[in-house]
């Protein structure tokens, strides 16, 4: 296996082996066009093309119907954590309700309460972010403008596996590390974001998914980028927009449809590797200790520590040195992550569940 089909990286993260070669292609020239991607008008009529394939596609992979918006952003997810309250809290007197699950969500709250009160729901520093709350732990209030939170942790590898909030308040979830991973309820989120890294394509690109509805009360006097109405009435190219991520975004949509055969598939490989993985974890005798409590683990981030950070150094240098790439955890925590996004294969996780195993054999010699 070459080192690519080996990257275990937190973000971005890897990308299926035919996208790549496609990619490369069109790097010289896109076949239907004979000219470099990066190199064509986002003003042609071939680029019209791949964004509204790229909705299209979205919205079929996703079961969306006709009243959301798919737009094309720039700025990352980070730009998100200020769109959104920008858009929704600005000059409100009641609050928006935010979950603190990890380094992510925690990224947003700064920014919301730029834009006005902000009500933390549910805080998991107290337990050093290693699970995620029960439904009897959380209440939210029926008057808050939206509630927000991230479905997956990507640092700590925390996932949730159900949809959380009210059906009469707006949700918004910031999605980035498990989008087009599992199904979703998409239909039941007033905002859905993504960028594009970690399951979908290149940085450059995030994807929003936004219902009609929210934007009728959007402040007029947001500037032109910043404003959802004016990116939605530019049909996602309000300036030049990021042509290769979107065109790349495209190609792996085209994947999931095509080889893979849809999110519901999607979620049954991306299931299975996370179980190998998980199994091999909890059957290690304390070898390997999973970093968070098993109900809430990520399908798409698997954290776990060695028994201190001058073995867990040395396992990641073994790894290394065996061909894998991207194991070592987020900064913010340290320890080991072997994210395992939609490109990875199956056959990567057992070629990884391999090299653990001998690893501990040999350490278990060694001791
Ligand atoms: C990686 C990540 C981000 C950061 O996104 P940028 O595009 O770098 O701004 C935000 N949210 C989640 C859940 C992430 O995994």
């Amino acid at each position: 296996m070459n080192r690519n089909s080996l990257n275990f990286s937190g973000g971005p993260g890897a990308l299926p082996e035919s996208v790549l070669l496609q990619v490369q292609e069109a790097v010289i020239a896109v076949p239907e066009v004979g000219l470099s991607v990066l190199a064509i008008s986002h003003r042609s009529d071939w680029f019209a093309s791949i964004v509204a394939e790229v909705e299209t596609n979205i919205c079929k992979l996703l079961g969306l119907s006709g009243d959301y918006h798919v737009l094309l952003l720039q700025g990352g997810a980070t730009q998100q954590f200020s769109m959104v309250p920008m858009t929704l809290l600005r000059g409100k007197t009641s609050a928006a309700e935010y979950l603190h699950t990890g380094y992510w969500s925690g990224k947003a709250l700064p920014e919301a309460r730029r834009e006005g009160p902000v009500r933390v729901v549910w805080s998991g520093e107290a337990s050093d972010f290693r699970r995620l709350p029960g439904d009897d732990e959380l209440s939210f209030s029926a008057d808050a403008p939206y509630i927000h939170y991230v479905s997956n942790e990507t640092v700590e590898g925390l996932q949730f596996h159900r949809v959380l909030g009210r059906d009469d308040v707006p949700r918004v979830c910031d999605m980035s590390s498990d989008f087009l991973s599992r199904p979703c309820e998409a239909e039941r989120f007033s905002l859905i974001y993504a960028h594009a890294q970690k399951n979908l394509g290149p940085a450059g690109v995030t994807v929003v998914l936004i219902r009609d509805a929210l934007l009728k009360d959007a402040p007029e006097n947001l500037p032109g980028f910043l404003d959802y109405p004016s990116q939605i009435e530019a049909h996602s190219n309000f300036n030049t927009p990021p042509v290769l991520a979107i065109y790349v975004v495209l190609l792996v949509t085209r994947w999931m449809m095509a080889e893979i055969g849809g999110v519901e598939r999607m979620a049954e490989l991306n299931r299975t590797k996370a179980e190998l993985l998980y199994k091999l974890l909890d059957e290690s005798q304390g070898f390997y200790r999973g970093r968070v409590e098993p109900q809430d683990r990520s399908m798409m981030n698997v954290t776990f520590n060695l028994a201190n950070p001058e073995v867990e150094n040395h396992f990641l240098a073994a790894a290394t040195a065996a061909g894998f790439s991207g194991l070592s955890g987020h900064r913010a925590v340290g320890g080991v992550r072997a994210s395992i996004y939609n490109a990875l294969a199956i056959a990567a996780v057992e070629k990884l569940m391999g090299f653990m195993e001998d690893y501990q054999r040999s350490s278990d010699r060694a001791a």
